[in-house]
C-alpha cells in the first residue's frame, strides 16, 4: 500500500491546498483503538431478524424454491425491519465463535475506522492467523488502521492503512472551533437544497480554517513535519515492507489452513466457490477438490 506524503484538498471557493502528511515515525501517537457504541438489545434484534430473513431468502434460492412472489414478500418483509445502516456498519459484531480469540478479535475491530464495518470476514479456523497478525503490525506501527479482514477466492486478505493526523496546530485549532456538520460536503457535490442556515455556518467555518491554513504558525509547523518526515522516508519505507511481508505470510499460512477448523487444508471448490478446507470440514459443507488444480 503506497501512503501519500501530500494531500490536497480544496476549500469551498474551489482553491487547491495541499496539506503534508508525515508518513513518519516521528512524532508516533499513541495505539490507535476505536470505541465504537454498541448495538442496544434492540438493534441486536433486528440486525437477527434481518440476517434470518436473508437466510431464508438465500435457502430458498439454494433448495430452488424460490419464486418471484417468495422473493418479493421475503425483501417486502426486510424493509418492515427498521434499521440504521449506519449504526449498524460502525457497531462492534464480535464473531459468536470468537472462543478464546474474543480479546485478540475485539483488538482487530477496534482498529476498524467508522464506515468501513467492524466485522471479521473469514472464518474460526484463520482467527489465530489473524490476532497474530494484527499484533504483529502493532508492534512496527502503533497507530495503525485495518479496513477489512476477510477471504477472498480461499485466501485471507487483510487491507490496512495509517491515518491521516492533523498537525498540532490544526487539531487544536479543531478543538477550539469544531467543524459544524461534521461529514458534511461542500463544494461542487453539496446537496443543493442545503437548509441555508446550515450552509452560512459551514462556510463560515471554512473561511475561520482557511485563515488558519494561510496563518505563520500553521506554515511553520506544515513545514517543519514535511522535514521531519522527508527525513524519515526511508524508515517509513521499510516499515511498510515489513508489514506487507507480514500480511504474505499470512497469506500463505492461510493457503493451507481449513478456514472452519484451523487444521491444515487445501483450496476446494463447491460450484464456483472456493475455500481453504480440512477434508472433514469439505464432506460436511458439500465443496470438493477442484478438477483442475
Ligand atoms: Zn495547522
Ligand atoms: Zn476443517
Amino acid at each position: 500500500m503506497r501512503l501519500p506524503l501530500r494531500r490536497v484538498e480544496s476549500d469551498p471557493d474551489g482553491r487547491l491546498y495541499v496539506l503534508y502528511r508525515p508518513q513518519s515515525t516521528v512524532g508516533r501517537v499513541e495505539e490507535a483503538q476505536f470505541e465504537p457504541r454498541p448495538l442496544t438489545e434492540l438493534e441486536k434484534e433486528r440486525l437477527a431478524a434481518i440476517r434470518s430473513e436473508v437466510m431464508a431468502i438465500a435457502e430458498a434460492a439454494r433448495s430452488g424454491d424460490l419464486t418471484e412472489e417468495s422473493l418479493k414478500a421475503g425483501i417486502e418483509a426486510l424493509r418492515q425491519i427498521p434499521c440504521d445502516p449506519v449504526r449498524v456498519l460502525d457497531a462492534i459484531h464480535v464473531p459468536d465463535d470468537a472462543g478464546e480469540h474474543r480479546a485478540g478479535l475485539e483488538r482487530i475491530l477496534r482498529r476498524i475506522p467508522d464506515g468501513w464495518g467492524r466485522w471479521i470476514g473469514c472464518g474460526p479456523g484463520w482467527y489465530p492467523i489473524i490476532v497474530d497478525l494484527a499484533d504483529a503490525i502493532a508492534e512496527l506501527v502503533p497507530e495503525y488502521e485495518i479496513h477489512q479482514v476477510k477471504e477472498k477466492y480461499g485466501t485471507l486478505r487483510f487491507y490496512w492503512g495509517v491515518p491521516y493526523r492533523d498537525l498540532a496546530c490544526c487539531a487544536e485549532f479543531h478543538q477550539v472551533d469544531p467543524r459544524p456538520f461534521p461529514g458534511a460536503s461542500i463544494g461542487p457535490f453539496a446537496p443543493k437544497d442545503r437548509d441555508p442556515e446550515e450552509s452560512r455556518r459551514l462556510q463560515e467555518w471554512f473561511r475561520r480554517y482557511d485563515a488558519h491554513l494561510a496563518s505563520v504558525e500553521h506554515k511553520r509547523v506544515n513545514e517543519a513535519a514535511y522535514v521531519a518526515a522527508e527525513a524519515d522516508q526511508d524508515h517509513a519505507r521499510s516499515i511498510d515492507q515489513r508489514i506487507e511481508a507480514l500480511i504474505d505470510v499470512a497469506e500463505e499460512v492461510s493457503a493451507r489452513t481449513c478456514e472452519r477448523c484451523g487444521s491444515p487444508g487445501v483450496l476446494h471448490e463447491d460450484h464456483g466457490w472456493l475455500a481453504t478446507l480440512c477434508a472433514s470440514c469439505a464432506a460436511e459443507s458439500g465443496f470438493l477438490l477442484p478438477e483442475n488444480p
